[in-house]
């Protein structure tokens, strides 16, 4: 009985394949590969596309291998939104690094566009002009990378997501698409219209012909050969949404918050997009079942990325775990504040200009204040969106629902729900953007209905806020304060 299904989640720090067992709604094993981040010059970061390829490829034949012959129904995919591949169409091979979701190397451009077609942008898109989304990357390679403009020239160029790569590799150039989700992180596709958009496309110069079909997240991408045998691919969702749908929530006013290299949280609005006044962006929640939801987001590029940098960079910790029990060693950071602006700050500021600092250290300050510092800045990045949040949809925030590899800190987790004031629920499946992918693949290939998805998410432990309101109030204000200093133009 084919009864596994394959969830590939390609991550920023790595790739991973699950298996997920649809009898059991369990994941019975797991093959992760670390991935490499290049970062050639200030504010960039790129990544090998064809080291992303090969191990995708590994870990998907080891989740096979695992299973057994004739067991796999079909094959979910997940990835890393916004991140750029341009590939020759005839060999696969991509024509430059992956550009990172992360990267900046676009900021000035994306100033310089004019209020009048940002605005139009925004209406079409739900997306805000920042060389965060895939357009203003994919103009970069068209410009400064000759060997893209020659294939371009012979018709051979092909341009996308990693979802759109990694199907496109693994049917052998076969199958050129993506889903709404990722499609919806571009700033080339209209929200409404579910399409690419000509007037967006023509602005930033990408011929529509170099870009994937895009289709609903329950759709069937296409087929591969996995150890002799043609295996579905089905099912495919940005990470963000793919948690989402894992979380269990899609109807309104359910938010989720994922804490991995960087922190998402989405909070869906149902059938209507509701356009922010407050730095949002408004994204396709998913498209199931013959039917889009829309939800607001919010992103800030660094949130594990800063514990990646303690242990890396700084030296200050062996491993991410320990974070947890040096935060716990001091009463509080000493009146150290962190602002993880390593390469400017995201939503709600969109400030290309910012970069990370330290204030209020003194003779006094400790490692431990540091890394408290570090872990409570990523809580306050959470608190400065839910309260755009609340204000775009006229909605209160009752409770958020955790994921991501920086959800594991129960003191980060606490320390959360006492800014937010509100409860953290972490799920027993934490894996939350695998199982997305998964239910995506399930849904496409008639394995579940939407009912027996969510019916599968259970509570792991429920942080509740602490009652002293005001205390997390005025650190949160303290960290306001750093915010405005590590700006050039606050
Ligand atoms: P991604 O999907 O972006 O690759 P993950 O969800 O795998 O990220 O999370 C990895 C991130 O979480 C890393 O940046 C790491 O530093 C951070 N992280 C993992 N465990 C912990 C922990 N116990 N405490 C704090 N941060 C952690």
């Amino acid at each position: 009985m084919r009864n596994y299904i394959i969830a590939l989640d390609a991550g920023t720090t790595s790739i991973r394949a699950f298996l997920y067992d649809t009898l059991s709604h369990a994941f019975v094993f797991r093959a992760q590969q670390e991935t490499e981040c290049s970062f050639p010059f200030p504010g960039w970061v790129e990544q090998d596309a064809e080291e992303i390829y090969s191990k995708a490829a590994l870990v998907v034949s080891r989740c096979a291998r695992a299973a057994g012959a004739g067991k796999i129904a079909g094959i979910g995919v997940t990835n890393q939104r916004e991140t750029v591949v341009m590939w020759n169409a005839e060999t696969g091979e991509p024509v430059a690094p992956a550009i990172v979701w992360q990267c900046r190397r676009t900021s000035e451009e994306c100033a310089k566009i004019p209020p009048e077609v940002a605005e139009r942008i925004k209406q079409k898109t739900g997306l805000l002009p920042d060389a965060y989304f895939s357009a203003s990357k994919m103009k970069w390679i068209l410009d400064n990378v000759p060997a893209a403009r020659d294939l371009l020239r012979e018709g051979k160029l092909r341009a996308g997501t990693i979802d759109s790569f990694l199907i496109c590799r693994f049917t052998e150039g076969r199958s050129f698409v993506t889903d709404y989700t990722n499609a919806s992180r571009t700033m080339l596709f209209g929200l409404k219209s579910l399409d690419w958009d000509e007037e967006l496309c023509a602005y930033f110069g990408i011929p529509r012909a170099i870009l994937p079909e895009a289709r609903p997240c329950d759709a069937r991408m296409g087929e591969m050969r996995l150890h002799g045998e043609t295996v579905p691919i089905a099912g495919d969702m940005g990470d963000q949404q793919a948690a989402l749908l894992g979380q269990a929530c899609l109807s309104e006013g359910d938010a989720k918050i994922t804490y991995g290299t960087g922190l998402f949280m989405l909070f869906p609005t149902g059938k209507t997009p509701v356009v922010s006044q407050n730095g949002l962006l408004t994204t396709v929640a998913g498209s199931i079942g013959g039917k889009t939801y829309y939800a607001l987001e919010g992103s800030v590029f660094h949130a594990g990325s800063g514990v990646q940098w303690l242990r890396d960079e700084m030296g200050l910790l062996e491993n991410a775990a320990e974070s947890e029990r040096l935060a716990r060693a001091v009463e509080d950071t000493g009146g150290v504040c962190f602002v993880p602006a390593f390469t400017g700050l995201g939503a709600p500021y969109w400030d290309p200009e910012a970069r990370a600092i330290l204030t209020g250290i003194t003779r006094g300050t400790r490692r431990e204040h540091v890394v408290r510092a570090v872990l409570e800045s990523i809580a306050y990045g959470a608190r400065d969106l839910s309260g755009c949040m609340e204000r775009d949809s006229g909605l209160r925030l009752l409770a958020v629902k955790c994921d991501g590899g920086a959800s594991a800190n129960d003191f980060l987790m606490q320390f959360q729900a006492d800014v937010l004031g509100i409860p953290v629920d972490r799920p027993a499946e934490r894996e939350s953007t695998a199982l997305g992918a998964a239910f995506a693949c399930a849904l496409a290939l008639g394995i579940h209905d939407e009912r027996e998805i969510a019916a599968v998410r259970r509570s792991e432990r429920c942080f509740l806020p602490a009652e002293d309101r005001a205390r997390f109030e005025a650190l949160y204000a303290a960290y306001c304060r750093a915010v405005s200093r590590a700006r050039l133009r606050p």
